[in-house]
């Protein structure tokens, strides 16, 4: 019988174990992790992921602070907040929400962020340290997908990982880290050739196309472990992922689901990075 990965289940001893270090964090030194998080415009969608972000730093005991900005706000606007951020020694992570108004430049805003606080990792700095290997923030969502296996006792040493997309944010970043856990990577996109057959090679597939359902038995290789990274709503407005999960299930050793799988892992993993900027800033 398969097992169902509870990414919640996990996400919630995580966000545990990082509230009783910020409890240590605070009675040792006198501050707790702070993090500012960005928002220009009124975006419903990105509204619910920073109300949800605030609402995971209070559970964690974490300041969080919100800047919502309208959606005229001037590109100049932005990067005096963020300098001002920057040199604000109770915040330790500044996170911009994306997308911003077309008016501003987002690399110009990234570029900005100190590297010390980008705990998006999406600064370029932190990208190259990722790289190499050598790095204090990962993107939440492929170190969320690390977790989930690590937690999940699902070795990748040696496996044959195949991860679909690669978009700066997810796939490039998941193809490093399973390559950095030692497995042995390929990484597909939409001129894959033949993706049905590469899928069916992987020990550990990763898909993480933003198309829904896409992923159906005929990807997977018996005991296969799959990693649904998609978040798509269907046409009944359901959420669901990339994979078919009813079909795939049958075929796979281990499968997270949509919602309740890597999901839940993005936001402990930006709470994770948060922490680890403010232990930082003691050195
Ligand atoms: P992008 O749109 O930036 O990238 C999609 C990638 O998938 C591209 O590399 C693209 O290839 C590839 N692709 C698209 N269609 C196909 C296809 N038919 N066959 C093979 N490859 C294909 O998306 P993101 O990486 O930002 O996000 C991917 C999914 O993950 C989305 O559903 C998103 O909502 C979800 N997501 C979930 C998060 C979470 O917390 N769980 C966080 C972030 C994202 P090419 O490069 O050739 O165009």
């Amino acid at each position: 019988m398969a097992t169902i990965i509870d990414g919640k289940a996990i996400a919630a001893e995580i966000r545990r174990e990082i509230a009783e270090k910020t409890k240590e964090l605070a009675e040792k030194n006198g501050f707790v992790p702070g993090l500012a998080v960005v928002m220009v415009g009124d975006d419903p969608a990105s509204a619910v992921y920073v109300r949800n972000k605030h609402r995971a730093c209070a559970e964690v005991g974490f300041l969080s602070k919100g800047f919502e900005l309208p959606a005229e706000t001037s590109e100049e606007e932005l990067l005096s907040l963020i300098k001002t951020l920057n040199e604000d020694s109770a915040i330790h992570g500044i996170l911009v929400q994306l997308p911003l108004p077309r008016h501003i430049d987002e690399k110009k805003i990234l570029l900005a962020i100190d590297p010390k606080k980008d705990v998006d990792a999406f600064h370029p700095f932190n990208v190259g340290r990722v790289l190499t290997g050598d790095y204090d923030f990962v993107p939440c969502t492929p170190a969320g997908v690390m977790e989930l296996l690590r937690r999940s006792h699902i070795d990748v040493d040696g496996k044959n990982c195949v991860v679909v997309g690669r978009s700066n944010i997810v796939g490039k970043p998941q193809a490093l880290l399973l390559l950095e856990a030692n497995g042995t990577v390929t990484v597909c996109h939409s001129h894959t050739r033949d993706l049905a057959r590469v899928c069916r090679r992987a020990d550990i597939l990763v898909a993480s196309i933003g198309k829904p359902e896409f992923f159906d038995e005929t990807y997977i290789k018996k005991g296969a472990v799959v990693i649904d990274v998609g978040i798509n709503r269907r046409a009944d407005g359901k959420l669901c992922g990339d994979v078919a999960f009813d079909r795939v299930f049958p075929k796979v050793s281990a499968i997270t689901p949509v919602p309740g799988g890597v999901g839940p892992m993005t936001i402990a993993m930006l709470l994770k990075n948060t922490f680890t900027a403010a232990e930082r800033s003691l050195q």
